[in-house]
């Protein structure tokens, strides 16, 4: 593996619109996704997740969706 190609990886935190945060390894120092593990319908067995102080809004906004 040549070293030049992955300059910067290493730990990231990533931050959920759910308000949950947990370690990964990025090239990036933080990620914010819209779902991951604790609010996944799939995993939580939820239909929704709680939006607790419009921070899903905010993030769609950001995205135009
Ligand atoms: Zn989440």
């Amino acid at each position: 593996m040549k070293k030049d190609i992955h300059p910067d990886y290493g730990p990231a935190r990533v931050i959920c619109a759910c308000g949950e945060t947990f370690e990964t390894g990025s090239v990036k120092k933080e990620l914010r996704v819209e779902i991951c593990s604790k609010c996944h319908p799939f995993y939580t067995g939820k239909q929704r997740f709680v939006d607790t102080g419009g921070r899903v809004d905010k993030f769609k906004k950001k995205f135009n969706l």
